[in-house]
């Protein structure tokens, strides 16, 4: 058990996943201190959080030491969400990508080890690849190609995980590896590119809805306070993983964009443009690890789900003037 009033940074905790577990970590009566570059993240996502006493925001690159800060005081937890996650930041910063996957990794550890921290690495689905194996276990290596456009990050998650457990190994760091699944919720950036921000922003501006490739790859889709659950109780646990963080309902892309459309009630259409490269076909957790050792499950259904985050996008799509990564 983690005692209330521990002092844990955040890193990436400026961004959609990241800002949600700084809250949570305030509700639960916990210090935070947030770093973040702002690659891709923003302060407004913890603007509220900013008035909070036991909250700090340090604009950083992770991957350069936080040394250069010395009056932070001592983490108790290092919890490292720091990294571009969706596929057009990533595409468009793969050198940043790979940077703060290997670089921004070391330095976390790094802090971690020297101040006898827990480290938690928030990890991917992607480390699996296009996988062989469906659902996925933790137990799967993956089916990654290490050339293709989408290698930055895979590769970068892959080797980040390699590096985690090669420092519990060598330097008996208390650390733990989490590989979320797709998770959606307020707080994505509405040019964020991600297939469900882009296809709410669509139907609430009656734009067609862009269903890429034929639509029948299938995503399974996490509500993010399931997400943010699932890795507080993981950091929580003492485990070291890795654990599949995500919602095991899974459904074809074009599925969901209709889902999409039916909860916003909008008129717009369906449009086919070309699929990514090297895209998954199928992913689907297998969350048997996170339910029998963590006592973890998603309790938000889709529809809850997707009315949270349309409430949020239309609140703010309006006030955007940035376009939409296809
Ligand atoms: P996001 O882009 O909203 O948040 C990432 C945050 O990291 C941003 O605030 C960004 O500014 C910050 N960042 C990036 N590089 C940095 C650096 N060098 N130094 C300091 N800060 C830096 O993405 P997200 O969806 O919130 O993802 C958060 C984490 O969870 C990422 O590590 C991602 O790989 C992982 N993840 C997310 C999902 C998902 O579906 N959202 C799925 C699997 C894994
Ligand atoms: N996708 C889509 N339309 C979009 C954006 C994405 O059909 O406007 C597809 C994408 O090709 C992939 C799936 O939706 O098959 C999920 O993409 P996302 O970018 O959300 O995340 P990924 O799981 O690929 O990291």
């Amino acid at each position: 058990m983690v005692p209330v009033g521990e002092h844990v940074f955040v890193l990436g905790g400026a961004g959609f996943i990241g800002s949600h577990v700084c809250e949570q970590l305030l509700d639960d009566g916990h210090r935070v201190t947030c770093v973040d570059s702002l690659l891709t993240g923003s302060v407004d996502n913890v603007a509220t959080l900013s008035r909070h006493p036991d909250f700090r925001f340090v604009e950083h690159d992770v991957t350069r030491p936080l040394s250069q800060w010395p009056d932070l005081p001592a983490p108790d937890s290092v919890l490292h969400l720091a990294s571009p996650a969706s596929p057009p930041d990533y595409l468009r910063l793969p050198l940043e990508t790979l940077r703060v996957g290997a670089v921004g990794t070391a330095n976390a550890l790094e802090l971690a080890t020297r101040h006898g921290a827990r480290f938690l690495l928030a990890s991917t689905s992607e480390v699996y690849g296009d996988p062989l194996e469906h659902p996925q276990r933790e137990s799967y290596w993956g089916n990654v190609n290490p050339i293709g456009p989408r290698s930055v990050y895979d590769e970068a998650k892959r080797y980040a995980e390699a590096l985690t457990l090669a420092y519990h190994r060598e330097h008996g760091t208390d650390v733990a590896v989490a590989r979320i699944f797709n998770t959606y919720g307020p707080r994505m950036r509405v040019d964020d590119g991600r297939m469900i921000p882009n296809f709410i922003t669509q139907a609430l501006t009656n734009a067609p809805l862009t269903v890429a490739g034929t639509g029948t790859q299938t995503r399974s889709v996490c509500y993010v306070d399931d997400t943010v659950s699932g890795l507080l109780a993981l950091w929580r646990s003492g485990l070291t993983g890795p654990v599949n963080i995500g919602n095991p309902h899974e459904l074809t892309v074009r599925h969901l964009a209709e889902e999409v459309r039916a909860v916003t009630g909008s008129d717009s259409t369906v449009t086919f443009v070309p699929g990514a490269v090297d895209d998954p076909r199928r992913r689907c957790p297998d969350i048997t690890l996170a339910r029998t050792a963590l006592g973890w499950e998603p309790e938000t259904g889709l529809h809850d789900g997707l009315r949270r985050t349309i409430a949020w996008f239309a609140r703010n799509v309006h006030s955007s003037d940035r376009d939409i990564a296809v």
